[in-house]
C-alpha cells in the first residue's frame, strides 16, 4: 500500500512511520515541520534502510494537497498533523480550529477529489473533558474542556457526517490517551518544542540536567496519593493500534471511533517513582498547587479496540520509561543534540 502520512515527522507519526515501513508499506509524508525536525526522517531511514517520499507545507494547502494525491497513488491516509498543546489553544483558539479543523476539512476535499476514501484520524482523550465516571468508553459523555479538544471532536463530527452523506468513506477515529516513550533503538523520540507541558517529557528533561525539579501539579485531588491519574500508553502499542485499525477499514466502510489506552490509570507519584526506578537515582520534585484545567483521573475502558480490532497495549509503564529514558539520554537536547 503507499500510505499518505501528514505530521509523519513528529512524535507519533515517525513511529508510526517507521513500523508502516517495517511493514513494507511505501509511505509519503507531508510535514510543515513547525513542530519537528526533518533529522526524524531521516533517523527512520536509516533504521529501516528504507526512503521516505517528504513533502514540506501546510496540511491547509489545498493546491499542495491536490499536487501530492496527483502525483501518488494514495491507498489510506493516516492524519497526524496537528496543534497538540492544550495551554496554547486557550491562549490562540484560531490557529487551532484553523490548523486542526481547517486542515482536516482541506485534506478530506482533496482525498474525495483524489477518490481516496480511507483514512485514520488522530484524535484525544480530551474530547472527553472532565468526566466523573472512569473508565472512559467511547459512548461517555463528551464535553471537551479546551479549544485544543474541542478542534478534534468537531473533526470527529465533520468526518461523521461525511461518512453518513457518502457511503464510500471508511474513517476510523483514534482517541489516544496519555502517550509516552520511545522506539527501543532510542534514536526517534518526543522532542518537544520549548519548555514541555507534558509530565513524562518534563521529568526526562529533569533527569538529563535541562531543568532542577520537577513540579507536581497538585497533591490534594480525589485519588489514592493526592496526585492526578492517567492512562500513559507505550508510542509503540499505539503504533499498532493505527495499523490494525487501518486493516480494519480495509474492507469496510462507514464512521468507528476506538480508544486507544491501557486501561490502567497511574499517579504523578506513580511516574515518578518508575523514573527513579529507570535513572536509578532520586529524581528532585516539589509540590505546586493544581494546573488550571486539569482533572484530577482519566483512565480509557479500551474494550472495543479489544473486540473489533483484536488490539491491546502489552507495554507496561517501566518498559516506557525506560524507553523513553534511553531516548533523552542518548538525545539530551533532542534532534539537536
Ligand atoms: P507532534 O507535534 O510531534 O506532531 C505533529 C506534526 O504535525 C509535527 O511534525 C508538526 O510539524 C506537524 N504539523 C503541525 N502543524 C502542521 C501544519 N499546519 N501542516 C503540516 N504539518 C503540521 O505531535 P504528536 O504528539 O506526534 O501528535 C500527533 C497527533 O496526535 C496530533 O494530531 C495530536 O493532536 C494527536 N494527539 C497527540 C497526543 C499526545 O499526547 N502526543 C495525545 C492525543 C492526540
Ligand atoms: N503534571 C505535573 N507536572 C508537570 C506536568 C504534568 O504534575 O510538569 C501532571 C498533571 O497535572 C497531570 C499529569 O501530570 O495530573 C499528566 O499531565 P500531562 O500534561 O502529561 O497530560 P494531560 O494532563 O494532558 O493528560
Amino acid at each position: 500500500m503507499t500510505i499518505f502520512l501528514t505530521g509523519g515527522a513528529g512524535y507519533i507519526g515517525s513511529h508510526v512511520l517507521l513500523c508502516c515501513l517495517e511493514a513494507g508499506h511505501k509511505v509519503v509524508v507531508l510535514d510543515d515541520f513547525s513542530n519537528s525536525s526533518p533529522e526524524a526522517i531521516t533517523r527512520v531511514e536509516e533504521l529501516t534502510g528504507e526512503r521516505v517520499t517528504i513533502w514540506r507545507g501546510d496540511i491547509r494547502d489545498g493546491t499542495l494537497l491536490r499536487q501530492i494525491f496527483d502525483r501518488h497513488h494514495i491507498d489510506a491516509v493516516l492524519h497526524f498533523a496537528g496543534l497538540k498543546a492544550v495551554g496554547e489553544s486557550v491562549a490562540d483558539p484560531l490557529a487551532y480550529y484553523d490548523v486542526n479543523l481547517g486542515g482536516s476539512v482541506t485534506l478530506v476535499r482533496a482525498m474525495a477529489a483524489a477518490g481516496v476514501f480511507r483514512l485514520v484520524f488522530s484524535s484525544t482523550a480530551a474530547v472527553y473533558g472532565d468526566q466523573v465516571l472512569m473508565p472512559l468508553t467511547e459512548t461517555s459523555a463528551l464535553a471537551p474542556s479546551s479549544p485544543y479538544g474541542r478542534s478534534k471532536r468537531m473533526v470527529e463530527q465533520v468526518l461523521a457526517d461525511l461518512c453518513a452523506a457518502d457511503s464510500r468513506w471508511s474513517v476510523a477515529v483514534l482517541r489516544y490517551f496519555n502517550p509516552a516513550g520511545a522506539h527501543s533503538s532510542g534514536r526517534i523520540g518526543e522532542d518537544p518544542r520549548g519548555v514541555p507541558a507534558n509530565l513524562i517529557p518534563y521529568a526526562m528533561q529533569v533527569a538529563v540536567g535541562r531543568y532542577p525539579e520537577l513540579v507536581i501539579f497538585g497533591d490534594d485531588y480525589p485519588t489514592p496519593d493526592g496526585t492526578g491519574i492517567r492512562d500513559y500508553i507505550h508510542v509503540m502499542d499505539l503504533v499498532q493500534g493505527h495499523l490494525v485499525a487501518m486493516k480494519y477499514l480495509a474492507d469496510r466502510t462507514g464512521y468507528h471511533v476506538w480508544n486507544l489506552g491501557t486501561g490502567r490509570g497511574h499517579s504523578v507519584l506513580e511516574v515518578i517513582r518508575g523514573i527513579e526506578r529507570v535513572i536509578n537515582r532520586p529524581l528532585p520534585w516539589r509540590i505546586a498547587p493544581r494546573r488550571p484545567g486539569d482533572t484530577a483521573q482519566c483512565w480509557a475502558d479500551p474494550a472495543r479496540a479489544a473486540a473489533d480490532l483484536g488490539w491491546r497495549t502489552s507495554r507496561g509503564l517501566d518498559e516506557m520509561l525506560a524507553d523513553h529514558w534511553r531516548w533523552q539520554a542518548q538525545n539530551p537536547e533532542g534532534y539537536l543534540s
